[in-house]
């Protein structure tokens, strides 16, 4: 089959993976799934681990086929796989976890202490075929794989921020989005469908704008002719934001927290690539706290999926083939992709 493969680090997107001719995966294990992939989601993520910034976290043998954010059919299953079959039509949790440990027994599948992470440390979804197990898929009843495909990442991961962030929010009070892209689309649509708290979504481009209104913003903000602490602060008429998300991550963005949020908030981070340089004093003045964001559990992937059945979340995609992969991670690195980018192998 064919798999687009990572050989070696680099900065230079255009020549990030080359399309390899490799061994179709079989079931090892009896929990197994081989799943034909239909949709393949390019998240910032893929740009991340070929420009090499995830071997500090985490362990990887190259070459590498990358891609988690998968949705397909089944193909083949294990010996002792009992509640998929055949046929079925399923998007994938992005790891692969043991059911053993205490954090799957808590439902915390990000924690598992034996966790695999297709696309991250084993082969992953830009493939004909991506091997991954029963506990990390999730039927699908009417959505399109192709369509849903970047909610295993993407969706899950905004989600999982926003449904920290209602916990927090209450009518009246203010939700401050920070990037409108493929994460801070779905986000804004989370927090509207979840929330009675006002929107208010900061991005650099009118498009990105518009695209927040659509998905639910009650405010708007351009940062390239606004002041964002300003606008925040006349918006929630001086009371500040009670839970930010932060969908960029950069410098310019984390450093905005102190001065927009309001007492007690939180500011979470779930776009990265800067670093959080601000004076501790700031964090006990605001009582506020960052609060990263790492994918999401199984079981907020399957509220996903529901509401996405239930047509409450639009996901904007567009769509290209195997061999289009590295002109995609290029274009996301211009920022030229509107909402999310899906590969079909
Ligand atoms: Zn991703
Ligand atoms: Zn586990």
């Amino acid at each position: 089959m064919q798999a687009a493969r990572l050989h070696e680090y680099t900065e230079e997107m255009s020549e990030g993976l080359s399309i390899d001719e490799v061994d179709r995966p079989e079931p090892t294990r009896s929990d197994h799934v081989v799943v034909e992939v239909e949709g393949a989601g390019w998240c910032q993520t893929d740009n991340h681990i070929i420009e090499g910034m995830w071997t500090p976290y985490v362990d990887q043998d190259l070459p590498m086929t990358l891609g988690h954010e998968n949705a397909g059919t089944i193909v083949e299953v294990g010996d002792e796989v009992t509640t998929v079959e055949e046929g079925e039509q399923v998007i994938c949790h992005p790891v692969m976890t043991c059911g053993k440990c205490r954090a799957c027994r808590t439902g915390d599948d990000m924690y598992c202490e034996n966790l695999e992470f297709p696309g991250l440390n084993t082969d992953g979804g830009f493939a004909e075929y991506l091997l991954t197990s029963e506990r990390s898929v999730i039927p699908l009843d009417t959505v399109d794989p192709v369509e849903i495909a970047p909610h295993a990442d993407a969706g899950i991961t905004a989600y999982h921020a926003a449904k920290k962030a209602v916990d927090e929010l209450y009518p009246g009070s203010y939700s401050v989005a920070i990037g409108i892209g493929g994460l801070g689309h779905i986000g804004v649509q989370a927090l509207d469908a979840m929330s009675a708290a006002e929107i208010v979504a900061v991005d650099i481009k009118d498009e990105a704008l518009d695209l927040a209104e659509e998905c639910g913003a009650d405010y708007t903000v351009n940062s390239t002719d606004e002041d964002v602490v300003e606008a925040v602060e006349s918006i929630t008429e001086g009371d500040g934001a009670t839970q930010i998300l932060d969908f960029v991550g950069a410098d310019e963005t984390t450093s905005l927290g102190p001065d927009i949020v309001a007492p007690g908030g939180d500011h979470h981070i779930v776009g990265y690539g800067g670093d959080i340089h601000q004076p501790a004093q700031d964090l006990v003045d605001a009582e506020m706290a960052y609060r990263g964001t790492l994918v999401g559990k199984y079981s907020e992937l399957e509220e996903l999926v529901a509401l996405v059945e239930q047509g409450t979340m639009d996901l904007h995609t567009s769509e290209y083939s195997l061999d289009e992969i590295n002109e995609v991670a290029e274009k996301l690195e211009h920022r030229e992709i509107e909402g999310r980018a899906v590969i079909k192998p």
